[in-house]
């Protein structure tokens, strides 16, 4: 079976007792045992156990590609976890864009834990060559397309100096999503998603998600982190989330050809200075892209906004402008969603970001793409006059 047709049966699960194509919501905290003291079920207590979490971890897996997958209760706890499997002392290398929330965790938590840290230029593979260091980096964390300049790192390749030197990948593949790019194909060890982006798509649950390449003693780690501190997520969200994947494929493909038209319009844009989107030639990381992604290259890009020639308007403030001024496009945070968003991110991001003042970031949703391109026309036009 093709995976958009595993993604839209939900791997074509049928409840055995009613014949139901749609699973129930399980709420029960805890399971009985058996007569003989053991529990057969495999099920004892819902923090770890829940059953209405199966589906959507065993339609990831397919997805995936890996050994098995797990729910967290956010993003963030499910990209820490992995962190957290490490052992003080421990070397990573994480990418000096990536999302922000966890660059600061990693720069101010993950070091104080004993986690040494180090931000290169994870796109650039000689970076990645001169930063690993044998037998003593334990893992090597990918995102991408990166937020939100959506630069592109080669998984094949970062996997392979990895590997030789005995780290782990991780891959963030949220902007990705498993329709478009399967990072264990290609090498990686561990897939990551923010599943409150695309995964669920609706922008109405806060949830995570791990997938392993094979079982191993981190995996072990991992699994027990989640049990043991809790991060899960709640039966509902566990539920929506497994209803939210079975459309993944026809949102993401049609984010996707949206953005690839909007991005292209934009570049003709005279107050764009430029347009960040993998599917642009112009793209640095364009090449790459064009192999990694299959079928698209995402709903996420970004737009540099040019300040006025006479100087009377600044890029960042043409750029704040512009967002204070669609219609359409609601000014949100978050991303993935069926609506579409548009977001100044260094004013989100606050000091020390890398993501310039003048940019734009725009997660583009199911709307017609001609609306979406007509609202960013008259938003950008609005902000210089
Ligand atoms: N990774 C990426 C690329 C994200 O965009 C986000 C959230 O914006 C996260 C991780 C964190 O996910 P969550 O908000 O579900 O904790």
């Amino acid at each position: 079976m093709k995976p958009a047709s595993i993604a839209a049966q939900g791997l074509g699960w049928v409840d055995e007792q009613t014949r139901a194509v749609v699973p129930p919501i399980h709420t029960s905290t805890t399971f009985i045992r058996d007569p003989d003291n053991q529990y057969r079920s495999g099920r004892i207590y819902a923090r770890d156990h829940n059953p209405t979490f199966d589906q959507a971890e065993a339609v990831l897996t397919a997805l995936e590609g890996g050994h098995a997958s797990l729910l967290f209760a956010s993003g963030m706890a499910a990209a820490t976890a992995v962190f957290q499997a490490l052992s003080p002392g421990d070397r990573v290398l994480a990418p000096k864009v990536m999302y922000w929330s966890l660059r600061n965790w990693l720069a101010n938590f993950a070091t104080q834990w004993g986690l040494r840290v180090q931000f290169i230029d994870m796109h650039n593979p000689d970076d990645v060559r001169s930063a690993v260091r044998e037998g003593k980096t334990s893992l090597v964390w990918v995102e991408t397309p990166a937020n939100p300049m959506w630069t592109i790192t080669d998984i094949a390749v970062t996997s392979e100096i990895a590997h030789a030197a005995g780290a782990i990948v991780a891959v963030d593949s949220t902007v990705a999503t498993p329709v478009l790019t399967r990072p264990i194909e290609l090498g990686a060890d561990i897939v990551m998603h923010s599943a409150t982006k695309y995964l669920n798509g609706h922008s109405d649950v806060i949830a995570g998600t791990l997938s392993a390449r094979e079982d191993t003693p981190l995996w072990q780690r991992i699994r027990s982190i989640r049990a043991q501190l809790g991060g899960v997520i709640g039966p509902f969200e566990a539920w929506l989330l497994t209803r939210g994947m079975r459309t993944l494929f026809p949102r993401v493909r049609a984010a996707c050809n949206s953005a690839q038209a909007i991005a292209e319009r934009l570049e003709q844009n005279r107050f764009v200075g430029q347009v960040l989107y993998p599917g642009l030639p112009s793209f640095p990381g364009h090449v790459i892209a064009s192999r990694q992604m299959r079928g698209g290259f995402g709903g996420m890009l970004s737009m540099r906004v040019r300040g006025s020639a006479n100087g009377s308007i600044t890029g960042e403030q043409a750029a704040i402008a512009a967002a204070a001024k669609v219609q359409l496009w609601k000014r949100a945070t978050s991303l993935g969603g069926v609506e579409s968003l548009i977001e100044h991110r260094s004013s989100v991001e606050g000091a020390g970001t890398p993501v310039p003042a003048d940019l734009l970031r725009l997660s583009v949703g199911l709307e017609d793409a001609d609306d979406l391109i007509a609202d960013l026309e008259q938003a950008l036009s609005a902000a210089h006059s």
